[in-house]
Order: structure tokens, then C-alpha cells, then sequence
């Protein structure tokens, strides 16, 4: 008999074949009343696949008794808690590595949009603002210093691009990272009054919930830029806000937000911001091998062989 897999995120149309010849899938996203048909299904599911907009709470891995295994859609797991999962035994794994060099791609393009003013520039050539005269000057990217928030696999790919921007590279973290040719700072603030642009890459999750506040915004000051590719909670949403509004940082470019898909309509407002709905990882590429690495943890954890990616 097939094993039951709740399908709380899609995965493109080839990875859902392959998890449909392999499991019964039940496609959570597409039920009209999801409650009730997890309250239906509850005994039957033995393994979740998600992805980070999908809340795995206590309350919902304490109400399926045959859980074994969340294969998440991510290299990012903040949506789990790992605290409940642990408790029951239950299996976690992710998708690192493969969508690394993607979302680092997209810290720069969102770096060079809001410096450059990429976005801007389109939308003055479209509306015949163009015909009235050129469009107020940007910022050059040679020549600054970019401070970047957690080193890890993306962070490090990011500062390997912006390097060859001819930009200098400070990082900050949990640890120094010795093997690293950059500058390490131990406290956030003092980098971000070094840097012109503040990159976050690190995980989300409790660890780092608001790390940017009020007053690394302000050390940032008058003409820095902030970029956010990590997670909407590592930054405080309305202190940016009021620093947007207030000019005291010049720009951000933020793939990801606090309440998404919800983007408030404070940043909305605002000409001095690039906004992207979470396309870090979002290529034909990128997805497809993630795809097959959930599918392939879910074989090999139901066959009882070692876990492509295994983080619990
Ligand atoms: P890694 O685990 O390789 O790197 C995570 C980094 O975060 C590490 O350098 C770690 O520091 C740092 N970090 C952890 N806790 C803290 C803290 N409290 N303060 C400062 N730094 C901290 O993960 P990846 O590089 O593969 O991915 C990073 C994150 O990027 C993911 O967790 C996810 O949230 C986000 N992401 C977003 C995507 C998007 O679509 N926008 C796509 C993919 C990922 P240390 O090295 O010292 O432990």
C-alpha cells in the first residue's frame, strides 16, 4: 500500500508526478476547507512536504500520530518547530546547496536595482518621463563596502559577487570564519556603521527575530542600503518603515517579509524600495532539483536508507 504524503506546498509538475507515482498525495493547497480535510485525513499522513509559508506548529505534528518525515521545500526551516518535531522523532530535511548560487543572484539583482535604479528606470520610460528629461543619477556600487549578515553558503556567494563589483567585503556571524579573505565584526551595529549596504543572509527563526532594529538602521545612516534575502522576521518591519519614510537609510531591496504574502502597504507606498515576492530560489532550475530532493528523502527515508539531506 502507498504511503500517505500531505502536500502543503506545490512542486513543479514533473516532481509532483514522480511523488504521485511513488505516494498518495494529498494536496493540501488546493482544498477548499484544509481544516477539514485534515481533521479527515489526520491518521493517515506520514509525511508532510512544505515550504517556509507553511506553518508546521506543535498544535498540527502533535494531531498526526503517524508523522515520520517533513521533507521540507527549502534550505530554510524556520516554519518548523523543531522543538515539537524532536519530541516525536519526526525526520526533517531541506534542499541546501542547489539554490544557493539563485538566491545570491537575487541579493544582487536587488542590490543593483535599488542602487542603480533599475526599477525606477523602467517605469520612467513607460510612463514618457523620458521625453522631459533624464532620470535623477544612482549610486555606483565600485569602490563601497557591503556588510554582510551571516556568511554562510549564500552569504558567502553573495560576497564573492559583490567582490567582483569591486566592492570590500565585511561579514558578521556567530563565528569568524578564519578561512574567510573578509573583515569579521563581532557586533552588528558597529559593521553596519562601516557598510554602505547591509546584506542579510542569515537563517531566520528566534535566534534572529528583529536583529534589525531602530538602531542598526540607524548606524546604517542617511546613505545606506539594506538588502533582505534571509527571513521578513530578521528585520523589524515598521522601524523600516519609519527609516524609508524618514530618509534616515537611503533605499532597501527586500525579497522577503514579515506577514507574507502580505506586504504592507507603508513599503508599497514608497519609491526608495525594490520589493520581490520571495524569488530567491524561483527558476525552472533551481526548483526542479529541489523537487527531487524532497522526493528523493521521502524514498529513502521509507526504504530505509540514509537521508539525501538530512537536518533532524
Ligand atoms: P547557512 O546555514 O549556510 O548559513 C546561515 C548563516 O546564518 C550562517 O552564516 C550563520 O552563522 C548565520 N546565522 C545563524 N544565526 C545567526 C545569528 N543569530 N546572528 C547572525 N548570523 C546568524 O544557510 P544558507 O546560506 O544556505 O541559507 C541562509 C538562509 O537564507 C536560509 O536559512 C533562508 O532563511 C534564506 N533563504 C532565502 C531564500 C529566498 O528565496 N529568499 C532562498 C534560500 C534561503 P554561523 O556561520 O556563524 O553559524
Amino acid at each position: 500500500m502507498k504511503r500517505t504524503v500531505l502536500a502543503m506546498t506545490r512542486l513543479l509538475p514533473r516532481e509532483m508526478d514522480l511523488l504521485e507515482q511513488e505516494f498518495e498525495v494529498i494536496h493540501l493547497y488546493r482544498e477548499a476547507d484544509p481544516e477539514a480535510t485534515l481533521q479527515h485525513r489526520k491518521n493517515d499522513v506520514q509525511a508532510i512536504v512544505s515550504s517556509p509559508g507553511n506553518p508546521i506548529r506543535r498544535n498540527l505534528i502533535e494531531a498526526l500520530p503517524a508523522l515520520e518525515i517533513i521533507a521540507q521545500y527549502a534550505v530554510g526551516y524556520d516554519n518548523v518547530d523543531l522543538g515539537a518535531a524532536r519530541d516525536r522523532q519526526i525526520k526533517l530535511t531541506n534542499t541546501p546547496d542547489v539554490l544557493t548560487a539563485d538566491t545570491a543572484d537575487t541579493a544582487l539583482a536587488l542590490t543593483l536595482a535599488i542602487m542603480r535604479r533599475v526599477v525606477e528606470g523602467d517605469v520612467y520610460i513607460r510612463v514618457g518621463k523620458w521625453l522631459n528629461g533624464p532620470m535623477p543619477l544612482g549610486v555606483s556600487l565600485a569602490g563601497k563596502t557591503a556588510g554582510i549578515v551571516g556568511l554562510g553558503r549564500i552569504g558567502q556567494a553573495i560576497a564573492k559577487r559583490l567582490a567582483a563589483f569591486e566592492m570590500q567585503i565585511l561579514y558578521t556571524g556567530r563565528t569568524q570564519k578564519p578561512d574567510m579573505p573578509y573583515q569579521y565584526y563581532d557586533d552588528l551595529a558597529t559593521m553596519a556603521a562601516m557598510c554602505d549596504v547591509l546584506v542579510l543572509s542569515c537563517t531566520g527563526g528566534e535566534g534572529t527575530h528583529h536583529l534589525v532594529n531602530a538602531e542598526i538602521l540607524d548606524a546604517l545612516g542617511p546613505d545606506g542600503f539594506l538588502i533582505n534575502i534571509s527571513r521578513g522576521s530578521v528585520i523589524d518591519e515598521a522601524a523600516l518603515v519609519n527609516a524609508l519614510k524618514n530618509r534616515t537609510i537611503r533605499g532597501a531591496g527586500l525579497d522577503v517579509f514579515q506577514n507574507e504574502p502580505f506586504v504592507p502597504e507603508a513599503l508599497q507606498s514608497l519609491d526608495n524600495v525594490v520589493l520581490l515576492p520571495h524569488i530567491g530560489s524561483a527558476t525552472h532550475e533551481t526548483r526542479t532539483v529541489m523537487g527531487k530532493i524532497v522526493v528523493g528523502n521521502l524514498l529513502a527515508h521509507f526504504s530505509g536508507k540514509p537521508l539525501l539531506t538530512e537536518v533532524l
